[in-house]
């Protein structure tokens, strides 16, 4: 069901119409519904402007994917036992450029899932000024548990059919949830192998071997970055301010990284366990056991509470129908680790506990009606394809750094990643002012992703 993010009742029947063959020709992809319903509404304030687009039906073109591919993904593991996981990569959008998005390894992953983060990748990639179109894949494989050798027969088998579809022109895959370097590593050098060639065919790649300075922390920094922007229209910063920060993995734990050099205090992390809340806040300290648990260790969060007094672990409780976690008191909340992690009673329950701004480090946490109620209360909310754009922007600049064969300094790509965050936090005002919905960001972010790439379409003809 669609729910208005806009002063508008309702959205025109011309976008109806499309969302209804988009929900006809696409059965059991909710989360794909989803992510085409948000963007849809807000681009319905653009088709009254440019009836070209409705007539070369560049909706109903933005919607399909280019290409999908699926495969079969077999494997042993360390007891010689087969399994058959199932491969995917969305070849969503090239208006702007070779594909690019992220891997998810994850239980979860369905082709309605990868669909829907492909069609946010689009216009997320579309913001940040480079150039770049839109895919994202990945497997139903979960890594928890599995070991070393493990992940690498899989991540092998993965590459072996996966190396005919991608290329340094063609699609440019990164990492994403259960795919980090590690994988990245594994991943690049069976593709080396198999097409003789050493190239830029993935990034988040490691330092030695191609990879970016900044690249890791990029996600992160960038949703502070893109915070820190949001506050300053209001003259406030986030010097002092308490943030809520869920998932521990890389977006999350680069989001505390610079939220604390930027004078800011995180009190919480999670991971599908639980939480954990920290009143005197994650330091330094706290924050280098928390890496080296979930980067190196591959444990659980609620071994912080183990390590040091004042970490107070809480369990999932799905009986609770909503999650503990965005009950603290606090400022900012920077939801970091799923899609549709914060529902409609979280979101009410961010806005009674003081948070008067949001910032998606993850990909769609938060479901519409969370969303509505943060816009309602007048909570400055960043979408997630505009606040966690640096990690791809930041590929970009991978991406541009291996053409070179060249590796910049890690100040000059910080400031890179800082400069696109500021541009695409300007793009997202200027954007929602000219189209009569001032300071909604996600109109704003919406509707200037689309533009540009409804135009390069427009430019390339009928293909
Ligand atoms: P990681 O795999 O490094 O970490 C994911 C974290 O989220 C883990 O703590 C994980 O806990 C938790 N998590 C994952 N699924 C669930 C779930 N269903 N319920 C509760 N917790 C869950 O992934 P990233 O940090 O890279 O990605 C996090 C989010 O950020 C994703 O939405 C991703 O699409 C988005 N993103 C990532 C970018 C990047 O550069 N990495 C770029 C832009 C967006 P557990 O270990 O228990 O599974």
């Amino acid at each position: 069901m669609l729910v208005s993010r806009s002063p508008r009742a309702s959205v025109s029947p011309y976008v109806m119409d499309v969302l209804a063959q988009v929900h006809a020709r696409n059965p059991a992809e909710p989360e794909f519904h989803q992510a085409v319903e948000e963007v849809l509404e807000s681009v319905d304030l653009v088709m009254d402007r440019r009836p070209d687009l409705v007539k070369a039906r560049i909706l109903e073109r933005v919607v399909e994917p280019e290409r999908v591919i699926m495969f079969r993904v077999p494997w042993q593991d360390d007891r010689g036992e087969v399994h058959v996981n199932r491969g995917f990569r969305i070849q969503m959008n090239s208006a702007l450029g070779p594909y690019k998005g992220g891997l998810r390894f994850h239980r979860s992953v369905t082709l309605g899932v990868l669909k829907f983060l492909a069609f946010e990748q689009v216009f997320k990639n579309s913001l940040t000024t480079l150039a770049m179109g839109g895919g994202k894949g990945g497997s139903d494989f979960d890594p928890h548990g599995r070991s070393d050798n493990e992940v690498m027969r899989f991540c092998q088998s993965f590459m072996t059919e996966l190396m005919r579809h991608v290329g340094p022109d063609t699609d440019v895959p990164a990492g994403d949830i259960g795919v980090g370097g590690r994988e990245i590593g594994y991943l690049f050098g069976q593709y080396k192998r198999l097409r003789n060639e050493f190239t830029g065919v993935l990034t988040g790649k490691g330092l030695g071997w191609g990879g970016s300075l900044i690249r890791p922390e990029a996600t992160g920094y960038g949703a502070v970055y893109f915070t820190a922007e949001m506050l300053a229209t209001k003259n406030q910063s986030l010097e002092g301010k308490v943030c809520l920060v869920s998932g521990s993995g890389n977006v999350a734990q680069y989001t505390i990284e610079k939220l604390i050099a930027l004078g800011a205090k995180a009190v919480t992390v999670s991971d599908s366990d639980g939480h954990i809340y920290d009143e005197a806040g994650i330091d330094r300290e706290k924050l280098a056991f928390l890496m080296e648990l979930k980067n190196v260790r591959r444990g659980r969060v609620r071994e912080l509470s183990d390590r040091f007094k004042g970490c107070v672990f809480t369990p999932v409780d799905s009986s609770l129908g909503s999650n503990p976690l965005w009950t603290h008191r606090a400022d900012c909340a920077f939801p970091s680790a799923t899609q549709n992690e914060i529902l409609e009673k979280d979101a009410a329950n961010l806005v009674s506990g003081g948070v008067t701004a949001v910032a998606e480090g993850a990909n769609m946490p938060c479901h519409p009606h969370a969303v509505r109620v943060l816009l309602d209360a007048g909570v400055l909310y960043a979408p997630g394809k505009a606040a966690n754009a640096g990690g791809v922007a930041t590929s970009g600049l991978e991406m541009a750094q291996n053409s070179a064969r060249m590796s910049w300094p890690r100040e000059q790509v910080d400031r890179e990643l800082h400069t696109i965050m500021k541009s695409i936090h300007r793009a997202c005002r200027e954007t929602s002012a000219a189209y009569g919905v001032p300071g909604n960001y996600v109109h704003g972010a919406n509707i200037a992703g689309f533009l540009k790439v409804a135009d390069s379409m427009m430019d390339q003809g009928l293909v």
